[in-house]
């Protein structure tokens, strides 16, 4: 896949338009344009990987801050998972690879899901 045509490389790039909640260097976060639970992020690295299969052992810093970053966020948007008796009751994090994993976008892409249940897919 040539990058000029990666739709999730031009959200990075702000080349077409998406509602950010969160950017660095390295990654950006956007909400999914078909939410399918009423918190739907999707958080990609700006470098063009195609597909988890595709990370390579020097990759693993990077998986590692994505993890990371999507505990951040589920923390920011109130659904980080603290225990108890409260309404933060955790969240989902999902890598679909490749065709028999659901992916459509060939740009890697965690997304972060969260919110009251229930949930119109990946429930
Ligand atoms: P996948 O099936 O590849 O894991 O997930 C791709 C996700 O990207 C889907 O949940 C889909 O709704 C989302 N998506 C597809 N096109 C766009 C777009 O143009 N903007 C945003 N924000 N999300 C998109
Ligand atoms: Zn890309």
């Amino acid at each position: 896949m040539d990058m000029n045509d990666c739709l999730f490389c031009k959200i990075a790039a702000d080349k077409i338009p998406s509602r950010k909640v969160y950017e660095d260097e390295i990654f950006c976060a956007f909400h999914d344009i078909k939410p399918a639970a009423p918190i739907h992020m999707l958080v990609i690295p700006r470098r063009h990987i195609a597909t988890l299969s595709d990370c390579a052992p020097e990759d693993a810093p990077l998986l590692g801050k994505m993890i990371l970053l999507i505990a951040q966020l589920a923390a920011q948007l109130g659904i980080a998972y603290r225990g108890g008796n409260t309404n933060d009751t955790g969240f989902r994090m999902v890598i679909n690879t490749g065709p028999g994993g659901g992916q459509e976008v060939y740009h890697l892409h965690a997304h972060l899901l969260g919110g009251k249940r229930p949930w119109s897919r990946m429930g």
